[in-house]
């Protein structure tokens, strides 16, 4: 066995980046950037009105509040108008400034009175309603880092800097197998003894999370020659995570079935709860998992080992969960020997135990919104802070 640090240390060191692709900003939406990013743009992108009203000269519009009005300066073209004391130009939000003015009155402190403007606050001071070019973003400065996610608003701001497409890590191809005699799929009969097979549908929504394309997903029998050829086929992939048959009963044929296809077997059994069978190895250029089919071990072996790998192969540079610092809720004691994922719901920053914990647990499991890693022989006291995982 081997810990779980090293585990993850070892399978992260095996996995390079992919090469990069380029998008349309249109498809980059949650992939990863593969190269930081400079503003070539400033923003705002020249100084302009934040209101519909009059660009005026702040100190002259103070003295004495007629203005004449000598244009108008609408958004979307540059008029090159100017102005002087005394003056006033119609401006609406997000046209350019004209030459001369430094500060915009709304339209709801004026009146107008034909070829004049009254302006009817005293309260008017140099810069008002004016977005200063630069004032947000400067040229240069750097407007997102190789391996972030590509947020909503990032794609926006990359948009606003006139790029189309850019540069991002590929989509990891995720196959998914899962295994077992006694599961049957959702929607047949269930016979005395058999379970209906639900690893599957959760590994898929896990991948899905993962920003992973799935490329196949099939179950498979405990059956040697069947196993070997599903194995085959989901080793055409980036990834082929595997539910069950990793552990050391007689119907557990994985790793026999990975040997017989020429896979190598980097490493087998880690000192996690729950999780042990965990097993990892690759076959040509796909990297391959097997997850203990126990739905609560397949879940957090998924989160722990899997994804941060999957995240790292798509160029992304913070693969770990999110996390908090909250208020452990009562005392918890840790497993003897390994570290134990315990599953918990956050509430007001305050983390409880909820449900079973045995690994066969899946309802407990629904009810949890955070995982606590608690170290071996570890003691928590009741309302100490820890650090827990956000899941969703
Ligand atoms: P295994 O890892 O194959 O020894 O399976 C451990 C336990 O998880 C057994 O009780 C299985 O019935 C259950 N199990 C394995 N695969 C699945 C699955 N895909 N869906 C639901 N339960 C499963
Ligand atoms: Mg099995």
């Amino acid at each position: 066995m081997i810990s779980e640090e090293e585990t993850l240390e070892k399978i992260l060191a095996a996995v390079p980046p992919s090469s990069p692709t380029e998008v349309l900003l249109g498809d980059a939406f949650d992939r990863f950037v593969a190269a930081d990013l400079f503003a070539t743009i400033p923003l705002p992108p020249f100084d302009n009105s934040a209101m519909d009203g009059y660009a005026v000269v702040a100190e002259s519009a103070r003295k004495d509040p007629r203005l004449k009005i000598v244009g108008e300066q609408p958004a979307g073209v540059s008029k090159s108008l100017s102005l002087l004391a005394g003056q006033a130009i119609r401006i609406f939000t997000g046209a350019p400034m004209p030459t001369g003015a430094d500060a915009v009155v709304m339209q709801e402190e004026t009146q107008r009175e034909g070829d004049f403007v009254l302006v009817r606050t005293k309260q008017i001071s140099e810069g008002d309603f004016v977005r200063q070019a630069g004032a947000d973003l400067a040229v240069g400065q750097q407007i997102i880092k190789r391996g972030d996610r590509l947020r909503p608003a990032t794609l926006a701001l990359l948009a606003s800097q006139g790029i189309r497409s850019v540069s991002v890590g590929k989509r990891a191809q995720v196959a998914i197998v899962t295994t077992g005699d006694e599961l049957v799929a959702p929607g047949k009969k269930l016979s005395a003894g058999q379970i209906f097979e639900s690893n599957g549908v959760m590994l898929a929504a896990l991948a899905a999370k993962a920003d992973t394309e799935l490329s196949m997903r099939r179950h498979c029998r405990d059956d040697f020659d069947a196993l070997c050829g599903a194995l085959r086929d989901a080793t055409q992939h980036d990834a082929a995570i595997i539910s069950g048959g990793v552990s050391v009963g007689e119907r557990d044929l994985v790793r026999e079935a990975l040997k017989e296809i020429g896979a190598e077997i980097d490493l087998w059994r880690v000192a996690v709860r729950p999780g042990k069978p965990f097993l990892f190895g690759k076959r040509d250029q796909c990297r391959i998992f097997g997850l203990p089919g126990n739905p609560v071990s397949t879940f957090v072996t998924f989160l722990i080992f899997v994804r941060p790998v999957l995240l790292q192969m798509m160029g992304a540079a913070d693969v770990g969960l999110p996390r908090a610092r909250v208020w452990l809720g009562h005392e918890i004691s840790g497993d003897e020997v390994r570290p134990h994922y315990i599953r918990g719901e956050l509430k007001d920053e305050q983390f409880e135990v909820v449900g079973r914990q045995e690994s066969h647990a899946l309802f407990g499991l629904t009810r949890a919104n955070a995982l606590l890693r608690v170290k071996p022989q570890e003691k928590l006291d009741a309302g100490s802070e820890v650090e827990v995982l956000l899941l969703d």
